[in-house]
């Protein structure tokens, strides 16, 4: 039994759209009990490469209530991130297609805190609980699939059945006990578009990714030199890397996002291939001002240059 009726379930959910959220699903907050194996396995494998936070705080990616004392339900909320435009120069270096605009941590945090003094403020004045977007322990694509959001597809990100996989995950962990919306079913069938496509082999079998092998992982999180295995394998993308989303029917019909924050610089789409392998470090920062892009560096952006052009 929720502690609240199931108008103020709807209100919150219609809030959440007003806000600019894509999509938004309750669920209970309880152990992960489906994902704690897979991770564990993850992890054995040495599959997170070096993105060694990943080996913290492992009891609390599986338990929230480890994350917020008291915690009874997740909050999961989806944005839509897919641009208008692409760029144009198809010789260019590509970026993916989240990093085109506002980095999507501020984006995501500042609609959730919104949300959060909404509840606090219209239905539950003891509203108590923690906001997250990739920035904690929290298995965000299990959250929201949990919250009837999407399904994990075999490129291991989630699929939301009208938006695809191009929407980005924040979560409220909260004690407000909410109904939980219902999970619903994996579609991808016999489809195994995404893992012929990987380039690398990072996607080497269903709902497996080796980061080692991942072009996003090694142009975004590697801090050392490229290892020259991957040479003539990067297919141009100089800072993510959007090839097992590109090729999922699921995305084929993406609806462009409403969300003002990721229109990209107006210069960044006509960036041709000579505007990216000349970009002073003065452009660079005019350019990625307030993007993810940022996390790379220059230094990081021209290594990647080098590495694919050579
Ligand atoms: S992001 Fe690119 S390299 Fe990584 S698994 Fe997908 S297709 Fe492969
Ligand atoms: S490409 Fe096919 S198998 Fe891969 S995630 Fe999409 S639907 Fe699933």
């Amino acid at each position: 039994m929720s502690i609240i009726s199931q108008a103020y379930h709807q209100a919150i959910k219609e809030k959440a759209l007003e806000l600019g959220f894509s999509a938004i699903g309750f669920a209970r907050s309880e152990h992960l009990e489906h994902d704690e194996k897979p991770l564990q396995n993850w992890l054995d494998n040495n599959y997170q490469a070096g993105m060694a936070y990943m080996n913290n705080h492992f009891e609390k990616r599986v338990d929230p209530t480890l994350l917020v004392d008291g915690a009874k339900s997740v909050i999961s909320v989806l944005v839509n991130y897919t641009p208008k435009e692409l760029q144009k120069d198809a010789e260019a270096p590509k970026l993916a297609r989240y990093a085109y605009g506002k980095d999507y941590h501020f984006v995501i945090k500042d609609k959730l805190q919104l949300l959060f003094d909404y509840i606090k403020k219209t239905i539950y004045p003891s509203l108590d609980g923690r906001l997250f977007t990739d920035s904690a322990p929290v298995l965000d694509r299990a959250w929201a699939a949990k919250a009837g959001l999407g399904w994990i597809g075999k490129n291991t990100n989630l699929i939301h059945k009208k938006l695809g996989s191009y929407t980005l995950i924040g979560e409220m962990i909260t004690n407000l006990d909410l109904k939980p919306d219902q999970p619903i079913k994996e579609a991808c069938g016999g489809c195994q578009r995404c893992i012929d496509a990987c380039p690398t082999g990072a996607l080497f079998a269903p709902y497996q990714l080796d980061a080692n092998k991942c072009i996003s992982y090694l142009t975004i999180e590697h801090r050392d030199e490229i290892p020259e295995q991957f040479k003539g394998q990067f297919e141009n993308w100089a800072f993510g890397c959007d090839i097992c989303q590109e090729a999922c029917p699921w995305n084929w019909k993406a609806r462009p996002t409403k969300e003002p924050e990721f229109t990209p610089h107006p210069d960044l789409i006509h960036l041709t291939k000579e505007d990216w392998h000349s970009m002073s470090e003065e452009r660079f920062r005019e350019l990625f001002k307030k993007s993810a892009v940022k996390r790379t560096k220059y230094v990081g952006l021209k290594r990647n240059l080098g590495f694919i052009n050579d």
